[in-house]
């Protein structure tokens, strides 16, 4: 086994029936660990990359290499030091009349770009490969709706973690004046303890001095916690009470105003930052920033559309009613008719018009007075609405104590039993009148005009008929229906 102290690749190797770790030089190396390695070999947890399951049991490597012979894997090693993105090989050796299982560790973060992939490529690659990502998360998150935003940014955020090996990478807001701010998006790395639910309403007053940094630096920059100076005394506790050992954080401004920042750490140990670890968390927070705030203007835009729309509903449901009775107008009269009449002529359809006049209604007033008229007029109104049967048909006010109804691709027959109809409710609303030509209750006369819709056909013409249909009926004595011929 002294053999495999001496390796310069990194390993860690166990006896297959025993439990104890051991790990070799290079391996300590590579987690960064000088001294201070009693508890690192205990800690030692594997994790899948992509489900982010720790790896125990049949899964854990050592066990998975016993089984199987060999191994290669894909893991994310948590430890008390460093935690690395790993491509673990393994294979049982017999020595010293054991089997051992040696696991040989090749890291990517020590690289100039730590995600595993591009872990030998030169710096051009790197920056070529950042690109590509950066592309992919803009277009993606151009095209999105408001309820998978936050999920879409917290995704993001974990694409560039996982690109720059860290452990956490998370966006915090500010609010009432820069003097709040909240974790509102994060993503942690395998077996990275989540704070973001807890990092909520922090006072400026807590971090005093991240505060006047990211403020006035617009970068906070710590490589190695520990060396924090002492008026960071309150920062040093909050990012040890995380376990956080290196942090960078990087000011985001919307329209020139500070909008919060963008953050990544590094959990258990310390770390160098480099130029472009900062120039790409700054990218990564410009690209976020604006798509919240497109974000947020889209819901802005759609509210004060909402709300134009409701009044301007508003605004045609006034423009086109009538105000005593609430049925339809007579400029929304004209309006339906006439392409009432349009359709008519496409369809090739007979178009009916009834018009329908109180009788005597000035003797009624004179009787009940004008406001038990008003009341009247708005029965009337309402009966001959209930009595438009289909979607297109419309009752109207004409003027007065005047009234109309629409009925599109309805022949002499049916407007005529919709009259008939019209004169029945009403019997049966029965509104007393003394001196009406009924039977002592509020009666209608009704003209009707059927004619079948050509260009030759105006709106005025067929009115007219209508009218003069009506003249007929008034003429006849009241309360009865006429057809013009
Ligand atoms: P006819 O049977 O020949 O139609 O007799 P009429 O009395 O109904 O006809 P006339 O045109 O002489 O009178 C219509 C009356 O309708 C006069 C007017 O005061 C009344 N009127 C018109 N609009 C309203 C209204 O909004 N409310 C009330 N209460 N009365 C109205
Ligand atoms: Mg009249
Ligand atoms: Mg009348």
């Amino acid at each position: 086994m002294k053999l495999l102290q001496q390796l310069p690749a990194s390993l860690l190797y166990k006896c297959v029936d025993g439990s104890e770790v051991y790990a070799n030089e290079a391996c300590f190396k590579l987690f960064g660990l000088g001294s201070a390695r009693e508890a690192f070999l205990e800690t030692l947890a594997f994790y899948d990359p992509e489900s982010k399951h720790e790896l125990t049991e049949d899964s854990h490597p050592f066990n998975k290499c016993a089984k199987e012979g060999t191994i290669n894997l894909h893991v994310r090693i948590t430890s008390t030091a460093k935690n690395l993105n790993c491509v673990v090989s393994g294979t049982v050796i017999y020595s010293e009349n054991q089997q051992w299982i040696v696991l040989n560790l090749t890291s990517a973060q020590d690289n100039d770009i730590s995600q595993l992939a591009f872990a030998k490529n030169s710096p051009l690659d790197n920056h070529l490969a950042f690109n590509r990502l950066l592309s992919k998360i803009s277009s993606q998150l151009i095209n999105l709706n408001s309820e998978n935003l936050d999920c879409l940014i917290e995704k993001k955020l974990g694409a560039f973690g996982e690109f720059s090996g860290v452990d956490r990478c998370y966006i915090f807001q500010f609010y009432n004046d820069g003097n709040l701010m909240d974790n509102t998006h994060e993503w942690v790395a395998p077996g990275i303890t989540p704070h973001k639910e807890e990092l909520k309403g922090l006072s400026a007053d807590d971090l005093p001095y991240f505060h006047q940094v990211i403020k006035s630096e617009q970068i906070f920059k710590v490589d190695d916690v520990e060396q924090l100076p002492e008026v960071a005394t309150l920062e040093k506790q909050e990012f040890q009470r995380e376990g956080i050992g290196a942090v960078l954080c990087v000011a985001i401004y919307l329209n020139e105003k500070l909008f919060g920042f963008i953050g990544c750490d590094i959990v258990g140990s310390a770390f160098s930052w480099r130029e472009h670890d900062v120039r790409y968390l700054k990218l990564i927070g410009e690209i976020v920033s604006n798509t919240l705030a497109a974000m947020s203007n889209k819901q802005s835009l759609e509210q004060v559309s909402a709300e134009l729309a409701a009044a301007n509903k508003q605004l045609d449901h006034l423009a086109n009613s009538d105000g005593l009775t609430g049925i339809a107008n007579r400029r929304q009269f004209d309006n339906t008719l006439d392409s009432a009449i349009r359709r008519g002529i496409r369809d090739s359809d007979l178009l009916s018009l009834l018009f329908i006049d109180v009788d005597l209604f000035k003797q009624f007033n004179d009787t009940y007075g004008h406001s038990a008229g008003d009341e009247a007029l708005k029965l009337v109104a309402k009966t001959l609405h209930e009595c438009c049967r289909r979607f297109d048909d419309l009752a109207a006010r004409y003027g007065g104590e005047e009234f109309a109804v629409i009925l599109p691709q309805t022949d002499a027959k049916q407007a005529h039993y919709i009259a008939e109809l019209i004169q029945l409710k009403l019997e049966e609303l029965a509104i007393p009148f003394d001196g009406s030509p009924g039977n002592k209750i509020l009666s209608v006369s009704i003209g009707i005009a059927t004619q079948a819709c050509t260009i030759a056909l105006t709106s005025g013409q067929l009115v007219g008929m209508a009218d003069k249909a009506l003249y007929q009926a008034k003429a006849k004595g009241r309360n009865r229906i006429e057809v013009y011929q």
